[in-house]
């Protein structure tokens, strides 16, 4: 049998880091069992539809990598793949329910709605609509038909007995019937709501495997009655455990959690937040940590996830993307770093190549790179105590000396390269009986104002050039 998955956003904003999971789950589940991946633009809610959202979403897809097989801009056997190209299709569905029984015209109004909403919560109860058109005799039905009076058509659900479904992860579900309300099927202007539309879809695209949030449980065993009263074969269902920003609060970027395309503009590389993303409620049950996704493609798997909800962890993710920096070819670090250094750096001013080796290994994202060079532009205000280090033994009377001493030394270095200041340097201070430490330190705090510097001495006296290190070797010392 076929294997066939799809994704079904609703076109409402960003790829939420939530969804980005349940797509590459999807995919990956796909891939393993070389099925049929499909994007599908759930859109029947047209006032909750943000302007600009489905664009985004193909983008974002495009951009995690999650290719899909077909789908409103990659086309398909089973098109069209938004639901408000469908929107005349389901009807007819609806309708077969009524002639069968299993769906009934509704014309109760929104205030008389309203009022039995109120009454119930005046008893404590929560609102079930009464089942009230359900019993309208054939002449009520066909009077109110006939004068045009608006409906909506509802299911009927059954009362008695349980409803339920094997999930893929939790398990068999059950639910008592008497719980479930007669949802709307199509609304008053004759368009399905989002519940059928979604039922009608997976079978006409010939889903057979459902995955989804677990927000959506609750709402499985209706869908499945659906199917059943519509004389279709269910598909799988797996649904997905929430992603929590903390113990309290789903991860939403209505509370500023970032989404996918916020990281990547943060510079975070997009194999990174996948291979973090992957692992968030999954795991290869074993200490490897490190996949790319064609090693996903592979080896994911149902068994490997988890029930419980998962935390994002920023930390973690940076961690991830530290690992891929170190990972990256250098040339294309170099490509991606090069526009992080330029909102610091005059442009042409720097070697930005040699900047980039020294940079390369302590990157954790992108977004740190002007922070971490910004001194070479100016020399940083800072306080003569940054010259005391306990381990090279350097306070900032010795860096005094130190600096006093060095001066000439550099003034007197003719080509300006690294391998001529270091070697220059090096042998200067054995000549004087100087220790390493005692030197390069104070030397390094004078010319960059900081105590941590991508490179050392001589990398930096390299990268900012003759004149503007022996200017802020001056400067450095009349502050001592
Ligand atoms: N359109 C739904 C959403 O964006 C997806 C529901 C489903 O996958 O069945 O949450």
């Amino acid at each position: 049998m076929a294997f066939r998955t799809r994704f079904a956003p609703s076109p409402t904003g960003y790829l939420h880091l939530g969804g980005l999971r349940t797509a590459l789950y999807t995919y990956l589940l796909t891939r393993r069992n070389h099925g049929t991946f499909v994007l599908r633009i759930e859109d029947t809610d047209q006032e909750r539809e943000v302007p600009g959202a489905v664009e985004k979403i193909y983008a974002s897809l495009a951009a995690a990598g999650l290719n899909y097989d077909e789908g409103p801009n990659v086309g398909g056997d089973y098109g069209p793949y938004i639901q408000s190209q469908r929107k005349d299709l389901y009807l007819p569905y609806a309708q077969q329910l009524v002639e069968s029984g299993h769906a009934y015209y509704c014309f109760c109004t929104r205030e008389e709605l309203d009022e039995r909403r109120q009454k119930a919560a005046e008893r404590g109860e929560t609102f079930k609509y009464d089942k009230h058109c359900l019993h309208l005799s054939r002449e009520e039905r066909e009077a109110k038909l006939a004068a045009g009076v608006p409906y909506v058509i509802r299911f009927n659900m059954p009362t008695e007995g349980t409803a339920g479904f094997d999930d893929l992860l939790y398990g068999r579900l059950d639910v008592d019937c008497s719980t479930l309300d007669d949802i709307i099927l199509i609304k008053a202007d004759g368009l399905p709501t989002y519940n059928f539309a979604n039922v009608v879809d997976d079978h006409l695209m010939a889903i057979t495997l459902v995955t989804r949030g677990t927000e959506y449980l609750s709402s499985t065993p209706k869908y499945n009655l659906i199917y059943e009263a519509l004389g279709w074969e269910p598909p799988k269902y797996l649904h997905l455990p929430t992603v929590m920003a903390d113990a309290t609060r789903k991860l939403s970027k209505r509370y500023g959690d970032p989404s996918f395309e916020d990281l990547l503009d943060m510079g975070y590389l997009r194999d990174a937040i996948i291979n973090f993303i992957a692992l968030l409620g999954w795991s290869p049950r074993n200490e490897r940590e490190l996949y790319t996704m064609a090693e996903l493609e592979e080896i994911f798997d149902v068994e490997g996830l988890n029930k419980s909800p998962s935390l994002f962890d920023m930390q973690k993710l940076t961690w991830f993307n530290a690992e891929y920096m170190r990972k990256l070819p250098f040339e294309e670090y170099l490509r991606l770093a090069t526009p992080w250094f330029e909102k610091v750096l005059e442009p042409g001013k720097f070697d930005l190549r040699r900047l980039a080796e020294l940079t390369q290994s302590r990157t954790e994202v992108l977004n740190r790179l002007p922070e971490m060079v910004d001194f070479l532009a100016k020399l940083p205000e800072f306080d003569n105590e940054l010259y005391t280090h306990k381990k090279m033994k350097t306070n900032p009377e010795i860096a005094k000396d130190a600096l006093a001493w060095v001066l000439p030394v550099l003034e007197g270095v003719s080509e300006w390269t690294e391998s001529a200041l270091h070697d220059t340097i090096m042998a200067a201070i054995a000549g004087s009986g100087r220790k390493n430490g005692q030197v390069l330190w104070p030397l390094r705090i004078a010319i960059s104002g900081r105590a941590a510097t991508p490179g050392g001495a001589v990398e930096i006296m390299y990268l900012l050039g003759r004149e503007e290190t022996l200017a802020r070797v001056r400067h450095s010392l009349s502050r001592l």
